[in-house]
């Protein structure tokens, strides 16, 4: 079938969120399935590569001709629901000019946009020279596979990645890394603690001197994404209700700002713990694994002439140029280690993302539409190369 009937942002957002597609355990296929409709309906192929079980990665190529190759980008996988919601987290429910669901703001209200606004081209294609790459990505939420396995095949000038940033060009995000240390002390029986090392007691204060690490990490700023943060996230302990305890081990977040390096953190910590190990017999805290993390932080520098193109678009637009920064990570890091210049744009905010009673404004989701056609406009119609 090829047809020019037009696409309603606003049905094929509540089509998607419609879709139980949380990871792990979700439908990312029958959720890829709905966007491949749209684009298969204008004559164009629409691949879905299921690059592991369970996973897949949607690609709509659509040329223009000769010019810069513009990706954009979101996923398709959820968070889980939790408890909580005022309705059912798969059946779209509007009020007052929001949409309710999981999945709603991320980032399915960035998808759908991006979806309709990559149709207006498709359907108005005069004076554009280049190439739109559109990608619903699988397991972002999880490990970033989708990602990952796109940019290994995948050649782009530039990326858009389609997350909720309240419609603010966003630049710059921050990474993680998350050291597991051990603290030891001595055992002895509960009756005769003064035989022992309460490593519980040795715990309380390596958890101070970090908490003084994370002052001095506060007075550091980058001027997108603030500063960078330290803070103990999980602690276990203790063997048995009558025993001091030997280990105690604590798991700790630090936030990393664009230009920290996860080696240099990571290294930071560990000196931390010699010196109070040093000051602290017969304890001792070392770093002995490191918990799953979020990835490093990235940027794109401001003056890349693809963010300045994307804010005069964002000005044509009626929406505000300004760059922001994120605090938590995003595909946008694996585009930047690739070498490809990315910003992060859609509609939601950051706040309800992976809570209860997940929302869009509906009103935020069209003008999405308006603000990716006018960027995608912008750098296809260049004659000059703006990237
Ligand atoms: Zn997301």
């Amino acid at each position: 079938m090829n047809t020019s009937e037009p696409v309603d942002v606003r049905t094929l957002l509540a089509d998607l969120v419609g879709i139980n597609t949380v990871n792990p355990g979700g439908d990312e296929r029958a959720g890829v399935e709905v966007l491949a409709a749209v684009f298969r309906a204008r004559g164009l192929h629409a691949e879905i590569d299921e690059y592991r079980p369970g996973n897949v990665n949607l690609t709509v190529r659509v040329e223009f001709g000769a010019g810069p190759v513009v990706l954009l980008n979101s996923h398709i996988d959820v968070v889980p629901t939790g408890a909580g919601w005022t309705s059912p987290p798969f059946a779209p429910r509007i009020e007052h000019g929001r949409m309710y669901g999981r999945g709603t703001a991320d980032a399915k209200g960035s998808l759908a946009a991006m979806a309709v606004a990559l149709i207006a081209l498709i359907d108005a294609p005069d004076g554009l020279s280049g190439t739109v790459v559109y990608t619903a990505v699988g397991d972002e939420e999880v490990g970033s596979t989708g990602a990952r396995h796109l940019v290994t095949t995948l050649h782009a000038d530039a990326c858009i990645v389609g997350e909720p940033t309240d419609l603010r060009l966003f630049t710059a995000h921050k990474g993680s890394v998350r050291p597991v240390i051990e603290v030891r002390g001595i055992a002895a029986h509960a009756a005769t603690p003064q035989n022992g090392a309460n490593a519980i007691v040795g715990a309380a204060g390596v958890v101070t001197a970090l908490g003084g690490l994370a002052q001095r990490l506060a007075e550091t700023t980058h001027p997108l994404v603030g500063a960078p943060t330290l803070t103990t996230v999980l602690i276990e302990g203790g063997e048995a209700p009558n025993a001091v305890p030997e280990v105690t081990r604590l798991t700790v977040d630090r936030r990393l700002i664009p230009g920290e390096a996860g080696e240099e953190a990571v290294d930071e910590i560990a000196e931390l713990l010699a010196t109070w190990t040093a000051d602290n017999p017969p304890f001792d805290a070392r770093i002995v694994s490191r918990a799953p993390s979020t990835g490093g932080p990235s940027e794109t520098p401001f003056d890349d002439p693809f963010i300045v193109a994307a804010q005069h678009a964002m000005t044509d637009a009626g929406e505000d140029p300004q760059l922001g920064g994120l605090v938590v990570n995003c595909d946008m890091t694996t585009f930047r280690s690739a070498g490809i210049p990315t910003l992060v744009l859609g509609p939601g905010t950051l706040d309800v993302m992976h809570g209860k009673d997940e929302y869009v404004e509906l009103d935020q989701v069209d003008r999405a539409v308006s603000a990716y056609t006018s960027i995608l406009r912008r750098l296809l119609s260049s004659a000059p190369a703006l990237i």
